[in-house]
């Protein structure tokens, strides 16, 4: 059975398409296969994955509008086991042009019921917005992936995408689960850093990931390179993380005791780091 995940926060600029990038590249790797659907119309998932957006004629615009079949528009990658349905700028309209359609929630959901036997993950990109887009996103999803910055406001908003999870859940797609929520761009450096991933930590209690991704500079450059970190630059500490997550979200039923979570340290490495620079600082 195809697992569908999709990465959602309705927050700007969280992580959501460099960690899509990155957990599909990684369950790629671990000899599963895999589809990334691009459902944001900025395109990013599909640029960096080394498709240049305005070359892209057919998108997920055309399945959620036209029902052009799924398989006529996916793309293989550079990638092996991954493959991708890109999205372009026509994305854009679709939000508008879906108000008065039939079934306008469910449009990624039935066209998706033709691929659920050749994929083993099928790892979905959301917007920054909990707008019809996402709303198709989470109807066709199993479950839901948050990321989150380690930031100040982080879990503002949080309420918000909560309460859009259950609405999907009571009235579209009564088996919606949380996958996992993923702390990323962590900056050790600053003790809010810490506080942030504590106060986050006891908000989601054993639904947060063991692994934080850090703030990286090789994360932020892969999708330059039309690639996964694991490509890209596999000895950093971004891709060690994306794998550890890749390992996490592969564990069915979770590693983890129940509880574990709360008193949990962080990662050895991470820790130390912390330890050093906030003794240096
Ligand atoms: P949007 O809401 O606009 O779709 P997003 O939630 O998908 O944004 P990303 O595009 O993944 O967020 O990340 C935002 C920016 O931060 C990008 O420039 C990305 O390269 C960078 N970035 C993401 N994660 C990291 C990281 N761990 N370390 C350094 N830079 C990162
Ligand atoms: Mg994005």
């Amino acid at each position: 059975m195809t697992k569908i995940i999709s990465l959602c926060n309705q927050k700007g600029g969280v992580g959501k398409t460099t960690t899509a990038i990155n957990l599909s590249g990684g369950l790629a790797l671990k000899n599963k296969k895999v589809l990334l659907i691009d459902m944001d119309p900025q395109s990013n998932a599909t640029s960096g994955l080394g498709v240049e957006k305005k070359s892209v004629e057919k998108s997920v615009y055309n399945i959620l509008l036209e029902h052009v079949s799924v398989a006529s528009i996916v793309r293989k990658t550079s990638v092996e086991n991954l493959y991708l349905l890109p999205s372009n700028v026509q994305l854009t309209g679709a939000e508008v042009e879906l108000v008065n359609e039939m079934g306008r929630e469910h449009r990624l959901k039935n066209a998706l019921k033709q691929e659920t036997q050749k994929y083993d993950y099928i790892i979905i990109d959301c917007p920054p917005a909990l707008n019809l887009l996402t709303i198709n996103a989470l109807s066709a999803s199993k479950s839901v992936l948050i990321p989150l910055q380690c930031e100040y406001y982080s879990l503002e908003g949080i309420s918000q995408l909560m309460n859009t999870i259950d609405l999907v859940k009571n009235n579209l797609n009564p088996s919606l689960e949380i996958e996992g929520v993923l702390l990323t761009m962590a900056d050790y450096r600053t003790k809010l850093c810490n506080q942030v991933i504590s106060e986050v930590r006891q908000y989601f209690k054993d639904k947060v990931y063991r692994a934080v991704i850090p703030r990286n500079i090789r994360l932020s450059e892969a999708p330059g390179f039309g690639q996964p970190i694991f490509f890209y630059e596999p000895q950093s500490i971004g891709a060690k993380k994306y794998n550890e997550l890749t390992l996490e979200v592969l564990a069915e039923p979770p590693l983890e005791q129940p509880g574990s979570l709360e008193t949990e340290t962080l990662p050895e490495t991470d820790q130390n780091n912390s330890k050093n620079q906030q003794v240096k600082a």
